[in-house]
């Protein structure tokens, strides 16, 4: 052995065959962190120093082979001067240019995953044998960044520019059948084929029937074909990046400089270019946002792991009550990922819907190639539709999701309460009635909470699990690990009108119904709405989930929280409705909907609009930045008050839920993101500006106003995280 640390090792054998392996100690995968970049740099001095190395041969000895950097890393470097950023990432790119002089040639075995700079270690070999069950990609955009250790550089010059452009801008993970195809990769084995394999290639090289010296030529200078593919697909992806990510999404734009910038230079050269935009790109705050995503997102699985861990018996069979839009698509999703669901209605009908519904998703994935007919069969055939009690005796976890009526829920529950043993846990998939209410007539109140998902079921990441006055802490952990279960992204909140999401929501409608009052012209309002980032403007998100459906959810928060969301002035939702609109449901809303290639297309309802016009102030043109602060500024008060109330546990939480929930922008990262990236004491004066003429909805918070004054943000402050 010529080197033993924490995260890898170095020996060489008799032959001269040196191995580089990553196996971090105490970890399940190997990452790139400021300790495996450091060891590598060491290990690195003493293979320089060896004499008489035939050949490098770099593995893993976990079962994937490099997730990529420490992304935890980031959220502290990037807060750091250019300087320091450049140097944390300089260490690891100047152990790459290390590995690509040395005098021998050098083999990479690419098991499990090769992401980010896991994939960026493999680009700086000379050969790249992957086993055929390894994915390879350059996932760094999605973190709002770009490659950093000579993605940008080594992937145009060996798999081509477009080739690339493609991997980097789309983030996307590439089988190695797929990475073989353009060179990214130069072998592929089968699994259990791939160390034999890598040695072989290696022993070629050594032997000279491999050019290693001529790999390299090809990543020192692009090659002539490279540089006249760049010029012919230059313009194109310029204006393809600016249509699909805009200012928005400014990782691609910069990932399209470093790319285009570097092609023509030496490596190194370019390598210092991908340097500079990397920095750039770092300070942004979609950078920011995003890598904060990313590390919410795992704090949030953590935190639900932990839950699930604590549960005795796994959650082996469920019921759902009612067979609708959200019933349906619970059963069908519970059946999907191996847990047999009985799926129980009134109306025969409802259960021919339910099982219907659920045939033609799975058909759309038979069609999409990712199932096969036989999986499709397995899991209709794991839905049992009833209109009885049978087997009610035996499931672990009920989902109550019939109509939103506290006495029909009342009933329902009682009576499924009754033909169940005592350890199952009862749950309502309500989107507004309070837990605590819906438990008052159970016998085991303890056992039961509210299990809240979104639809489409299947295409919503979150649900909310909600704790009821009388709620155990041994159900909300069952109901998390049956959200897991589900491949779902749970988060426990406390319980109150409209519980998390659907609070925050509608105090942005809110916003919305005074901006109409105020004389807006709500298609002004969408618009000015999807180009801050929301992937529907209101008007049209009203619509989609059916007017009926605000009004009603609209009235019950109102009564909730009058100070702040009662209204003097049309119910809107009301007015369309009055009309026989109900939105996209029945073709007609704030938008009139037909059938354009097989998509709903929509135009303005000039109709809505007049009758408006008639009920509301006279019309006024608002600017986009005043039409975005009214709608997002009540809502992220509530936010504050949802944290200060211990709704939602912590900042991530609460963000990540409107990202898994309501697909609210993930540049921005989240409300409480927001707030933070403008500085509270910014966002206080800008609700200040509008309190006087609107009122409470854009009354800040006394926690808030201290904020501002500390200078304190959510994520800093110890209070929220
Ligand atoms: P839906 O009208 O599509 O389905 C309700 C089903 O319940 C119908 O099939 C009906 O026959 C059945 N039903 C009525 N009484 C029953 C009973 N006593 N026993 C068994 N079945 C009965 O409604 P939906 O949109 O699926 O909503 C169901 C619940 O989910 C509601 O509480 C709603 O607030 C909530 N929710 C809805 C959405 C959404 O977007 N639709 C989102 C989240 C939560």
């Amino acid at each position: 052995m010529i080197y033993s640390g924490a995260t890898l090792s170095l020996s060489k054998d008799s032959k001269g065959i040196a191995r580089l392996v990553f196996d971090r100690k105490a970890e399940s995968v190997n990452k790139f962190d400021r300790l495996a970049a450091g060891e590598m740099g060491d290990a690195l001095d003493r293979l320089e120093a060896e004499q008489n190395v035939a050949g490098l041969l770099v593995s893993s000895a976990k079962d994937v082979f490099v997730v990529g950097a420490d992304i935890g890393e980031f959220t502290a470097v990037f807060k750091e001067d250019d300087c320091k950023i450049a140097a944390h990432l300089g260490v690891q790119s100047n152990n790459l240019r290390r590995l690509e002089k040395l005098p021998c040639p050098v083999v990479v075995a690419i098991n499990g995953f090769a992401l980010g700079g896991g994939f960026e270690i493999c680009l700086a070999c000379d050969f790249r044998v992957a086993s055929a069950t390894a994915a390879v990609g350059l996932p760094e955009t999605g973190l709002g960044i770009i490659p950093g250790w000579g993605g940008t550089v080594r992937a145009p010059r060996i798999c081509g520019v477009d080739k690339a452009l493609e991997w980097i801008t789309s983030g996307g993970r590439q089988k190695a059948a797929t990475a073989l195809e353009c060179g990214a990769v130069d072998y592929v084995a089968e699994p259990e084929e791939l160390a034999a394999k890598a040695e072989a290639v290696l022993q070629q090289a050594i032997a000279g029937e491999l050019d290693y010296r001529a790999a390299r030529a090809v990543k020192e200078q692009s090659s002539t074909g490279v540089l006249a593919e760049a010029d012919s697909v230059k313009t194109q992806w310029q204006e393809t990046i600016a249509d699909k990510f805009g200012a928005h999404y400014p990782a691609q734009g910069y990932a399209f400089e470093a790319v285009f910038e570097g092609i023509d230079k030496s490596l190194d050269d370019a390598l210092a270019v991908e340097l500079r935009c990397f920095v750039k790109v770092a300070r942004t705050d979609q950078a920011q946002a995003m890598v904060g995503n990313f590390m919410s997102g795992q704090y949030l699985m953590k935190v639900a792991k932990t839950r699930a861990r604590a549960v005795a018996e796994p959650v082996e069979k469920v019921a759902v009550l009612g067979a609708g839009i959200m019933g349906g698509g619970i059963a069908c999703q519970s059946a999907f990922t191996g847990i047999p669901a009985i799926m129980k209605d009134i109306a025969q009908e409802g259960l021919d819907l339910g099982m219907e519904e659920a045939g033609k998703l799975l058909s759309k994935r038979v069609k999409r190639g990712s199932m096969t007919g036989e999986k499709k069969a397995a899991v209709l055939a794991a839905i049992a539709p009833t209109l009885e009690y049978e087997g009610f005796g035996e499931v672990d976890v009920l989902v109550e999701a019939v109509v939103e009526n506290i006495e029909v829920k009342h009933a329902v529950l009682t009576e499924a309460e009754s033909k169940m043993r005592a350890s199952s846990v009862l749950c309502s998939n309500t989107s507004t009635l309070p837990i605590t209410e819906l438990a008052k007539p159970l016998q085991r109140p303890e056992q039961f909470c509210g299990m809240h998902f979104f639809n489409p079921v299947h295409a919503m990441p979150l649900v909310e699990v909600i704790r009821g006055e009388q709620t155990s802490e041994e159900t909300v952990n069952k109901t998390v690990a049956y959200a897991l279960a589900l491949k779902k992204k749970p988060v426990v909140v406390n319980d109150c009108a409209g519980f998390l999401v659907n609070r925050l929501l509608f105090a942005y409608f809110a916003g919305f119904a005074q901006l109409i009052q105020d004389g807006a012209d709500y298609e002004a309002v969408d618009q000015a709405m999807e180009k801050w980032g929301w992937p529907m403007g209101p008007a049209y998100l009203a619509d989609v989930v059916g007017l009926d459906t605000m009004q009603h959810c609209d009235g019950v928060l109102c009564a909730a929280y009058p100070r702040r969301l009662a209204k003097d002035f049309p119910a809107w939702y009301q007015v369309i409705m009055d009309m026989g609109g109900l939105g996209q449901k029945n073709g007609t809303g704030f938008y009139n909907y037909s059938m354009a290639d097989g998509r709903p297309a929509k135009i303005v309802n000039a109709e809505a609009k007049a009758r408006i016009a008639e009920l509301a102030q006279p019309a006024k043109a608002f600017s986009g930045g005043e039409i975005v602060e009214r709608l997002m500024t009540g809502m992220a008060i509530e936010m504050a008050y949802a944290l200060e109330e211990g709704i939602v546990a912590s900042p991530a939480e609460g963000d990540m839920s409107l990202l898994y929930g309501i697909g609210f922008p993930r540049f921005r990262g989240g409300l409480a993101r927001w707030m933070d990236t403008a500085g509270m004491d910014t966002f206080v004066k800008m609700a200040d500006k509008y309190v006087d003429a609107l009122g409470p909805l854009y009354e800040v918070t006394e926690r808030q106003r201290e904020m501002a004054a500390k200078g304190e943000t959510y994520y800093d402050c110890k209070g929220y995280s």
